[in-house]
């Protein structure tokens, strides 16, 4: 017996406006970039288009790092990418965690075979530089520090140039998980001296999500070399990958490129460039002023303090009696409008407004001001 065909209707998603922790809305050029013909990827005219993909990138991450490219796969491919390549068996490695993406770096270093030192600070507060700098006086032997520059689950937002500084002072790598921050707010890689970083394409960059952008510094590819065994992933490791990535000219298979959502990248950075880097910087911050004088205005309160907020991710408290999944429900259904709730230890507490990328507009602002007082006024 076959199975009979399934009689299914075409897929036609609603159309919502963006505003929680990633996805973010999609720019329609960058989704017509997508729907142009699939070519070979290895065809010539392809790897001209690779070959520029880098080039926006290095603008994006403001580095000259060669070794900078995107990763078939979403935030968190990037995230092991980096740690599987960088993290060998006993390795001692300084993982901070302050939400829910140190601690997944911390899974990822511990079944890496690293020996974690964990840096735990609160939720909803920054990285602490200087218990960063007594766990490497501690441990002298440690080889790698990783970071989230912006914690997505919090809003918090670390200082990735102080906490670099620290690492290079005794000697160790870092790795920077810049998934929420690149193209939201400044990322300089090498102005911070960052050995790895890796982000994704569905945060401020405004592509659709499944590539990881990854960068590495010559110090970091040299420490990959040097590595005494393999990469135990035969997919993410480096030497591997670069016979595809890095080969201009003589480019092998290593595995088919994800071709279309790469040209949606190339047209989201192409538009970052258009803009420019700072105006976006600018923009991010002046709509999140805008929000957080409305948000004030309804009685959210903000979880982070001020001087460690994230621009992009307003993460604010439930206010009490109010029920979370309720108002984010009647958000979605009458407002098409999604924010995120809240993740881990802010389940149920917390609602997480993005400001990410091309949503990150004016009218986006009021309309979610407007949305949340209405919704909220019913309860
Ligand atoms: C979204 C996010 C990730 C994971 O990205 P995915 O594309 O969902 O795998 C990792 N780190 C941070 C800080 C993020 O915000």
């Amino acid at each position: 017996m076959r199975q009979a065909a399934p009689a299914t209707a075409a897929f036609v998603p609603p159309r919502r406006i963006l505003m929680g922790p990633g996805p973010s809305d999609v720019p329609q050029r960058v989704l017509e970039a997508m729907a142009r013909p699939t070519i070979g990827h290895l065809d010539p005219a392809f790897q001209a288009m690779m070959e520029e993909l880098k080039v926006l990138l290095r603008y994006a991450f403001q580095t000259e790092n060669r070794l900078t490219f995107p990763v078939s796969g979403p935030g968190s491919v990037g995230m092991e990418l980096c740690l599987v390549n960088l993290v060998e068996p006993g390795d001692e490695v300084v993982v901070c965690v302050n939400g829910v993406f140190g601690a997944r770096m911390l899974e990822i270093v511990r079944r890496c075979g690293g020996v974690p030192v964990v840096v735990q600070d609160p939720w909803g507060r920054a990285v602490d530089v200087n218990k960063v700098e007594d766990a490497l006086r501690a441990h002298p032997k440690a080889r790698l520090v990783t970071f989230v520059h912006a914690e997505t689950s919090t809003g918090a937002q670390s200082d990735a140039a102080a906490l670099a500084a620290v690492a290079q002072r005794h000697g160790a790598l870092t790795v920077m998980d810049c998934v929420t921050s690149l193209g939201g707010t400044p990322v300089l890689i090498d102005a911070w001296g960052i050995d790895a970083a890796y982000s994704g394409s569905q945060k401020c960059l405004s592509c659709t999500p499944g590539l990881a952008p990854v960068t590495f510094s010559e110090r970091a590819v040299e420490r990959v070399r040097a590595r005494a065994t393999p990469v135990q992933s035969w997919f993410m490791d480096l030497n591997l990958v670069l016979g595809y990535w890095g080969g201009e000219g003589r480019r092998t298979y290593h595995h088919t490129a994800p071709i279309n959502p790469l040209y949606g990248l190339h047209e989201a950075l192409r538009m970052l460039a258009e803009e420019g880097i700072e105006q976006a910087w600018a923009r991010h911050r002046a709509m999140h002023e805008a929000l957080k004088a409305g948000l004030a205005g309804l009685g959210l309160q903000f979880v982070v303090p001020e001087s460690e907020r994230l621009p992009q991710l307003n993460a604010v408290f439930v206010p009490t009696g109010v029920d979370d999944a309720a108002v984010r429900a009647r958000l979605l259904q009458e407002f098409d409008l999604e924010i995120g709730a809240g993740l881990g230890e802010y389940a149920g507490k917390v609602w997480r407004i993005g400001l990410m990328g091309h949503a990150c507009r004016r009218e986006n602002v009021e309309y979610c001001l407007q949305a949340l007082q209405r919704v909220l006024a019913r309860h």
